[in-house]
């Protein structure tokens, strides 16, 4: 029996395992993929919006070259981290279910093993489950809803479609690189220049205009993607005109969102939140309506990085309190 059972190894799971490491919980982290498995899908080559600070786990501990890190360097602290630390965590292995017993402890099952704990913090992130148009044709291989390289793609036809920083950044390495790109976007959106409402950054948008002047990005204000097929794409634009281009892929970046089934199936209450539906959760504890059962990261209303990092120190010193209380009792 675990304190705390922790599904993910992303920043929100590596900083809860640290913390519950330091206060004695005894815990286990389940990873399906690799330590920190989103960062390690970011772009190749990607350099993160935010700053050192916002991202280590400890002061002063991530040191890149430059003012912001890279994917690698962020994956290479993220993955030290854990191996320094000691931390307990298992890569390769997938919740697949949870359940709560009568007496309020929970059994998880997952592809290699079952595991009771007394605590489960869901910091499974969103990366998995990306948002689809549902247009015709999305399902075909052509189409991917993660942007991971841009060399496949040079001299080719690519479409983007999307409005926020993910789908401006791989609009920009393609059109630097050397396809033939269109960013197809809402007017809005390529208008927006509210930082808090998830817009394309500046960083990413000057580029993008001098690839615009260029002429090496196209930039198609959206109504609608209506079908993709074989070797063409075929777009609506924001006045109802059909348009058909030549296309050999096409990459759909238009968010994501943690999927809630393993939550609600243990009976945890959703709200709408600052992003979309979110579990219901105490402002201060985060743990949602079902005792120990709490929520971190992608699954709360605080998802950067930064944040991903600090809920979980509100997280274990509330269980720590509770599993010393629980045996002073005994
Ligand atoms: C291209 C890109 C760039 C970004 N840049 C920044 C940035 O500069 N700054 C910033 O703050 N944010 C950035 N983000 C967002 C950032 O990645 C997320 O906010 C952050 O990863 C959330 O952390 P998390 O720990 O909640 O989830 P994640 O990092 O997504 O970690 C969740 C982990 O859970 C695992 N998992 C999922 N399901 C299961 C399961 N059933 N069983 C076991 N394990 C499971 C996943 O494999 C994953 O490793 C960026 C996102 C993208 C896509």
């Amino acid at each position: 029996m675990f304190d705390l059972l922790i599904i993910g190894a992303g920043p929100a799971g590596i900083s809860a395992a640290y913390e519950a490491k330091k206060a004695d919980v005894d815990y286990v982290v389940i990873e399906k993929g690799l330590i920190g498995n989103t960062i390690y899908s970011y772009p190749v080559g990607l350099t993160v919006f935010s700053t050192p600070e916002e991202l280590e786990f400890r002061e002063g501990d991530l040191d890149p070259a430059r003012e912001k890190p890279t994917r690698e360097e962020l994956l290479s602290y993220y993955v030290r981290f854990v191996l320094e630390n000691e931390l307990n965590v298992r890569t390769e292995e997938t919740v697949l279910s949870v359940t709560r017993a009568e007496n309020g402890t929970f059994a998880i099952t997952t592809g290699k093993a079952k595991y009771s704990a007394q605590n489960v913090l869901f910091s499974s992130g969103a990366m998995d489950n990306p948002r689809k148009l549902n247009a015709k044709g999305e399902d075909l291989p052509k189409v991917s809803h993660h942007f991971r390289e841009t060399y496949p793609w040079v001299r080719k036809n690519a479409l983007v479609v999307g409005g926020g920083n993910s789908a401006g950044e791989a609009a920009l390495f393609l059109a630097e690189e050397g396809a033939n790109t269109t960013l197809a976007i809402f007017r809005e959106d390529w208008e927006n220049t509210d930082p808090k409402q998830g817009c394309i950054k500046y960083w990413v948008k000057n580029p993008l205009e001098q690839q615009l002047e260029k002429r090496c990005l196209q930039l198609f204000f959206l109504g609608k993607l209506v079908e993709v097929t074989e070797d063409t794409v075929i777009l609506e634009d924001e006045e109802g005109k059909i348009c058909t281009l030549e296309n050999d892929v096409v990459f759909v970046l238009i968010g994501s969102d943690a999927d809630l089934s393993m939550l609600k199936g243990l009976g945890v209450d959703t709200e709408e939140g600052k992003y979309g539906e979110v579990p219901s959760y105490h402002e201060d504890t985060f743990e949602t309506n079902v005792p120990g059962v709490f929520v971190a990261g992608h699954f709360t209303n605080h998802r950067h990085i930064k944040q991903a990092i600090l809920v979980p120190r509100k997280i274990v010193p509330v269980i720590a309190e509770r599993l010393r209380a629980m045996r002073t009792k005994e």
